[in-house]
């Protein structure tokens, strides 16, 4: 998985699928060329900005998967949601609703998905 690929650097991506129903069906992931989300204060906002870029590309192309989450890794310190990443979900979710965030910290995945309606 490309989380692991990153070693102890962050490393961030998109997923994208579609959303059915209740369900959010996640049918491929890309990573962002961005490293250290959090320990490089540019990098989220260079790998958001890289998101939406894609996002606008693929809807003009035409493609029905649509990116429906993040997805970053924590290596070594648990999974949680850091106010960088909080302040990101809101910026997604502004775009696009819903958004899915995921956590990766080694063995552990954690999954957020926030309703802001
Ligand atoms: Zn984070």
């Amino acid at each position: 998985m490309h989380a692991r690929s990153g070693g102890n650097i962050e490393v961030m991506g998109l997923m994208q699928g579609k959303v059915q129903d209740d369900t959010m069906i996640v049918m491929d992931v890309f990573a962002l060329p961005v490293e250290g989300t959090e320990t490089r204060v540019n990098a989220q906002q260079q790998g958001y900005e890289y998101m939406v870029e894609y996002l606008r590309l693929i809807q003009q192309v035409g493609r029905v998967e649509n990116a429906i989450g993040w997805y970053h890794s924590h290596p070594g310190y648990g999974c949680w949601l850091s106010g960088i990443d909080v302040s990101t979900q809101m910026l997604n979710q502004q775009f696009q609703e819903p958004f899915l965030a995921v956590v990766v910290s080694f063995c552990f995945v954690l999954y957020f998905v926030f309703d802001c309606f």
